[in-house]
């Protein structure tokens, strides 16, 4: 393994700043700790995000996800489409449910559910789909809602990557019955750990807050069963700051996607579909050639102090827990080998965004001349590529 470089720039750079630090310190003085005042407050300062959207916070995107599906009524019996390439959670929070994920392809240019897949997966036992906004890039909702529609099916958006992206100046979380956010540090804002439900009818809402605290409303009076998945006010302080921050974040995101596409020659940047509002929770190039080829240049901009990430290695549907779907996504498994994401974080200096360019513009020159000139090196696995998260990130599972 090749030293990692002195001076690597982290392919995430999660913002704990000074007023983080103040607003949590400012709750726990102050006492009311979990699903107080700070939690009410980032609810609705949330909404706006949403368009406008009721929005019920919890501890994390995974359960929001969950407690969205089983307000919607969605459990044993019943089948979501989903798309493999995602995170694992999207598909974990349809089993946790009692329902069963049917896995549906990607549109290869924007990474995201294709309608026409998830058309052909739907069946007797369809109740929902569950399109992800990958890396920040809204889902095709204009042509999976009037789908949903016809088949008379829920909708619920897996926003966790995309808070602030856009379709045709709708904002994503606005769309479907219900949406959910992560407040992950790794995202493109964070509460720490934590999760935003959006939703369309009120009811739901209700229901959500019931769910998330045992079923009760009035202490002790349990109207329904329910779980403890109650966000702290810590988390909420927190999240309240950071959602301050969002716009000038997800502008400084845009900007250095803009700079890196006008300057990596060397890869295919990512596209954006007509309409869409990207707001770059990962900037996803495609490295030709296999895994074995992209794992090689991750490993060369490590050694030259460029982190770099894959999500995802593997899709879910070839995940231990969805294997026996048996599910074939050729073009969902070719985005697994060829995806690479680079440094978008806003963190990113004008200097390192220079250096990325250049470093990568080296390297993939290089690395693919070399793949080239020796046949079968796409089909060699190459040993995993060392993980470069962001400080105080423990797991890495966005
Ligand atoms: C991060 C993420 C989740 C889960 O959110 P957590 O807050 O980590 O539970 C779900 N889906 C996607 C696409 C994600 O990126």
């Amino acid at each position: 393994m090749q030293g990692l470089h002195h001076d690597m720039i982290p392919p995430a750079s999660p913002v704990i700043g000074d007023e983080e630090i103040e607003a949590a310190v400012r709750v726990l003085r102050d006492g009311r700790v979990v699903q107080g005042p700070e939690v009410a407050a980032f609810e609705e300062e949330f909404a706006e995000v949403t368009g406008g959207r009721e929005c019920v916070a919890v501890n994390s995107g995974t359960s929001a996800l969950h407690l969205a599906l089983l307000a919607l009524g969605i459990g044993p019996g019943d089948e979501v489409v989903v798309p493999s390439f995602s995170f694992a959670a999207t598909a974990n929070a349809v089993r946790l449910a009692g329902a069963e994920p049917v896995f549906a392809e990607i549109d290869p240019d924007t990474f995201c559910l294709d309608p026409e897949a998830a058309a052909s997966a739907i069946g007797p036992r369809t109740a929902a789909l569950l399109p992800v906004h990958l890396y920040g890039h809204p889902a095709a909702m204009d042509a999976l809602v009037p789908l949903a529609e016809r088949h008379g099916l829920a909708i619920v958006e897996d926003a966790c990557q995309a808070h602030g992206a856009a379709l045709h100046d709708k904002p994503v979380g606005s769309f479907g019955a219900a949406a959910c956010f992560s407040f992950y540090p790794t995202k493109n804002m964070h509460s720490l750990e934590g999760g935003m439900i959006a939703v369309a009818d009120g009811r739901q809402a209700r229901t959500l807050r019931l769910l998330r605290n045992q079923g009760m409303e009035q202490r002790y009076v349990n109207e329904i069963v329910g779980a403890n998945m109650r966000m702290t006010d810590v988390a909420a302080a927190v999240g309240r700051v950071q959602l301050r921050r969002l716009p000038d974040a997800t502008e400084a995101r845009r900007a250095n996607a803009m700079a890196l596409d006008g300057a990596l020659h060397a890869l295919p940047t990512p596209k954006v579909a007509p309409g869409a509002r990207h707001v770059y929770h990962q900037y996803t190039v495609r490295v030709p050639g296999g895994a074995a080829v992209r794992d090689e240049l991750a490993r060369e901009l490590a050694a030259r102090g460029v982190g770099s990430a894959v999500y995802y290695p593997t899709p879910i549907h070839r995940l231990k827990p969805y294997e026996s779907c048996g599910a074939q996504l050729p073009l969902t498994d070719l985005a697994c080998d060829e995806v690479l994401s680079l440094p978008v974080h806003p963190a990113l200096s004008v200097c390192d965004i220079a250096r990325i360019t250049e470093v990568v513009n080296g390297s993939a020159t290089a690395v693919l001349a070399g793949a080239m000139a020796t046949p079968g090196t796409s089909t060699t696995t190459a040993a995993p590529v060392a993980p470069t998260e962001g400080p105080g990130v423990a797991e890495v599972p966005s």
